[in-house]
């Protein structure tokens, strides 16, 4: 055994491309790249390397679903946590079966390999995962964000650990709080404040801002309405004291624990939900091993628009890890698959073909019309389908555009999407849509 391992540690398997990370935007960077022509390996740490079309916060959309149809509007009534835990895990089967369809024919035509376990740098372009060791001429690390810690809380105390969750550990809670003191008045913390009040919770926000969604490039009528229904369902919003002063773990399992307030507020409450910011996953990666160096926002870009992470390697970030950069607003699912589309287009320009600016660039500003032939393609969308694939005030119809170069118009009473463009920029668009149709998990 010990020598079958040893042997094993030696062999270093080469593919053209190595996907770290098998979340929505890795398994979109695995798709392109194979659809290319390229042989890919996905190294994915969780869910026994299963990839996951999914987001990472697919959880908290099923869960709001759940909340929505299990629940109440006033929060009057607790919902049993066995009605929930159900309706997410049917949600769990839906969105794997859909990651299993998009990646079958890949698979069985030996296109795509997945590994199981954290993808570690131990050279330049080379990555050890278990027992192997991959390496390609392109690596794409898509590893997403981790939830932000604040010291002031008792991560490391064993009496902490099913009473302080995070954005990500809360995903497996496990039952419904009797009060939960959400702190983060951001897009996570609003959104579980609605999700747990509506299955019965009673719910405490916090927050250091004088508003909801400070920051958030929301509307300031859609954050008043948005602070209105908290109110309105009977959540406590407590503006400008979102910083925890002392915490005191509960003394028995699941019991009550104690948080101070900057104000110096007591709130006695059996689950405290930090969630006030996210970070590029990158800390298990080594990058320097494999020559490559984090900024606080993610992997160091060379080139603003190719996202390319370091001089000499030919390593791209592209998603939640990859932080700010030329796409943008960072943290969407919308943005990940937009950065990751630019990113492949950015390693494998030959195999992609020349955009509209890259013809544009090469004729000088001259019509390009003369030798390519321009198309247009209509599909129909259902209603659900359309107001995803627009997204937040039209933001993901124009990432689609923008990286696929076509344009796109969306008719919201006929159910239909108008591309129009040169041929591959259209089936380009097309692709990109249907993935993001295909991401739509819920139920
Ligand atoms: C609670 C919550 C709610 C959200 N709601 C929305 C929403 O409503 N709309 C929206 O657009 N976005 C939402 N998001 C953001 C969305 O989830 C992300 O933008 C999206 O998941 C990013 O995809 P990704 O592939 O970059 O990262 P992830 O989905 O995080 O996937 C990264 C994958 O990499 C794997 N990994 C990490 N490190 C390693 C390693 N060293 N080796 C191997 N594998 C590794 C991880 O296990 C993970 O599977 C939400 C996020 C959260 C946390």
């Amino acid at each position: 055994m010990l020598l079958r391992r040893a042997l094993s540690s030696l062999s270093i398997r080469r593919f053209d491309v190595v996907v770290v990370g098998g979340g929505p935007v890795g398994c979109e960077a695995a798709r392109l790249s194979a659809t290319l022509g390229h042989k890919v390996a996905v190294v994915e740490a969780t869910r026994d390397g299963a990839l996951l079309a999914a987001p990472t916060g697919w959880v908290s959309k099923a869960l709001r679903f759940a909340s929505r149809e299990l629940g109440t509007a006033s929060g009057d009534r607790r919902v049993p946590w066995r009605d929930v835990g159900a309706y997410v895990e049917n949600t769990a089967g839906r969105a794997l079966g859909k990651t299993a369809a998009a990646f079958a024919p890949l698979v069985n035509e030996d296109h795509v390999e997945a590994f199981a376990g954290p993808a570690t740098f131990v050279g330049t372009n080379k990555i050890a995962v278990g027992d192997a060791t991959l390496e390609a001429a392109t690596v794409f690390l898509a590893t997403g964000s981790t939830g932000t810690r604040v010291p002031s809380l008792p991560w490391d105390d064993p009496a902490a650990a099913e009473w302080l969750y995070d954005s990500d550990t809360i995903m497996g809670v496990g039952r419904l709080p009797e009060h939960v003191l959400i702190q983060g008045g951001g897009v996570i913390g609003v959104e579980y404040a609605f999700i747990l009040r509506h299955l019965g919770a009673r719910v405490t926000l916090v927050l250091r801002e004088p508003s909801l969604l400070d920051g958030k490039a929301v509307d300031d009528d859609i954050r008043s309405a948005i602070a209105g229904r908290l109110e309105a369902c009977g959540v406590t919003v407590r503006y400008e004291d979102g910083d925890v002063v002392s915490a005191e773990p509960p003394r028995t399992p699941r019991g009550p624990g104690r948080v101070v307030l900057g104000s110096g507020e007591a709130v006695a409450c059996d689950v405290v939900l930090s969630a006030v910011g996210r970070s590029g996953a990158t800390a298990s990666l080594d990058l320097a091993a494999g020559g490559l160096r984090a900024t606080p926002q993610g992997p160091r870009r060379r080139r603003r628009r190719a996202m390319r992470a370091a001089s000499g390697a030919r390593v791209w970030a592209a998603g939640d890890c990859a932080g700010r950069n030329a796409v943008s607003p960072p943290g969407l699912l919308s943005t990940g698959l937009a950065q990751c589309h630019v990113a492949v287009r950015d390693a494998f320009p030959e195999e992609w073909g020349p955009t509209k600016d890259d013809k544009m660039d090469a004729d000088d500003g001259k019509d390009d019309g003369e030798d390519r032939e321009r198309i247009q393609k209509v599909i129909e969308v259902d209603k659900d389908d359309a107001a995803f694939v627009l997204g937040r005030g039209g933001s993901t119809k124009r990432k689609i555009a923008r990286v696929a170069g076509a344009e796109i118009e969306l008719d919201e009473h006929a159910l239909t999407i108008t591309i129009s463009g040169f041929k591959d920029q259209c089936l380009h668009a097309i692709d990109y849509i249907d993935f993001i149709r295909s991401s739509a998990w819920a139920p």
